[in-house]
């Protein structure tokens, strides 16, 4: 049986806060999310702004808030990932690309913060100097970039450095969330081909990202993520060599068909969590009939890694 890099099986994400003096109030933003991705692989998680899809990431590096209590489970090579466990890889087996760059430390040079992620990333002190040189070549960045703090940096920039830092040595495990925000259509396209790059040389790569014509031509499989719900995973090559009919999801399908005018995201469900009966698409879907409204579909497997969520 294929070891999988990444596994996560029904993740659900609950966040809990006070009302009143003595009541509490939950809000469920990731309802049931599954994926799995292998060594060397691309898996792009697309959903519309809100649907909990960068709160994956922030389970799989075990940085959620304390008032977040999480169901299910999350695997890193057949191993269940304990809070101790994450703890440990985070930074240097699996890495995060941030969305906001406010994730880059407001009193340190940019070459103070990328000497921190290389040492991290357990590149020996000697090699240093030459992981960093290489690293700013990549992205393009001038070498006076090293003296510059955070905010002398402009988006596009910054958005770089942060990527930089993340790619660091050797990552086993990279989850970019967002990472083509705020950069230029070359930048894009030369950043994702450096995604590729090292999910050739056999990292596992997950991109977290609204923007699905931006990795059509990069990840082997994409996961269709809507209000909370994994509804459809499906490999790329299927779908761009023999069309958007293959898809089986009805959110998918429109997805795809959306390509490469994203307006449709403007109309999709906001995540309120308030599916707690019910298909999230529901109100947008032609098929929808009396069974969607009252249960939740479950998942159907095509094959192992392929699944659909749909009643029909
Ligand atoms: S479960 Fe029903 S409403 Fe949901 S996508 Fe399938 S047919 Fe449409």
């Amino acid at each position: 049986m294929a070891e999988y890099l990444l596994e996560v099986e029904h993740l659900a994400l609950n966040f809990y806060r006070h009302k009143g003096f003595a009541g509490q109030e939950s809000l469920s933003p990731v309802v049931d999310l599954s994926l799995k991705l292998m060594a060397g692989e691309i898996l792009a998680v697309v959903g519309s702004s809100g649907s909990g899809k960068s709160l994956l990431a922030s389970a799989v590096l075990g940085i959620l808030p304390g008032n977040c209590r999480e169901q299910g489970l999350i695997k890193y090579r057949g191993q269940v990932l304990t809070k101790i466990l994450r703890q440990s890889l985070r930074g240097s087996d699996i890495r995060l690309i941030p969305q906001s760059v406010s994730y880059l430390n407001p009193l340190y040079t940019i070459g103070w913060q990328l000497k921190q992620a290389a040492l991290a990333a357990g590149v020996t002190p000697a090699l240093v100097r030459t992981e960093i040189t290489e690293a700013i070549t990549r992205y393009e960045l001038p070498e006076s970039t090293l003296k510059l703090f955070p905010h002398q940096l402009s988006g596009g920039m910054a958005r770089r450095v942060l990527t930089a830092t993340a790619t660091m040595g050797s990552p086993r495990l990279l989850i970019a969330d967002e990472p083509t925000t705020g950069l230029d259509e070359d930048l894009i396209t030369e950043s994702l081909k450096f995604l590729k790059t090292l999910a050739d040389d056999g990292c596992g790569i997950l991109i977290i990202t609204h923007d699905l014509s931006a990795v059509t031509d990069f990840a082997d499989y994409v996961t269709v993520f809507i209000d909370g719900l994994s509804v459809e995973t499906c490999q790329t090559e299927t779908v761009v060599q023999q069309g958007w009919t293959t898809l089986k999801h009805p959110y998918s399908r429109a997805l795809w068909r959306s390509l490469p005018v994203m307006d449709f995201w403007d109309g999709l469900p906001e995540n309120s969590g308030r599916h707690s009966h019910g298909c999230p698409f529901a109100s947008r879907c032609e098929g929808c009939q009396d069974l969607c409204l009252a249960h939740h579909p479950n998942i159907s497997n095509t094959n192992e890694r392929e699944y659909v969520r749909c009643h029909f």
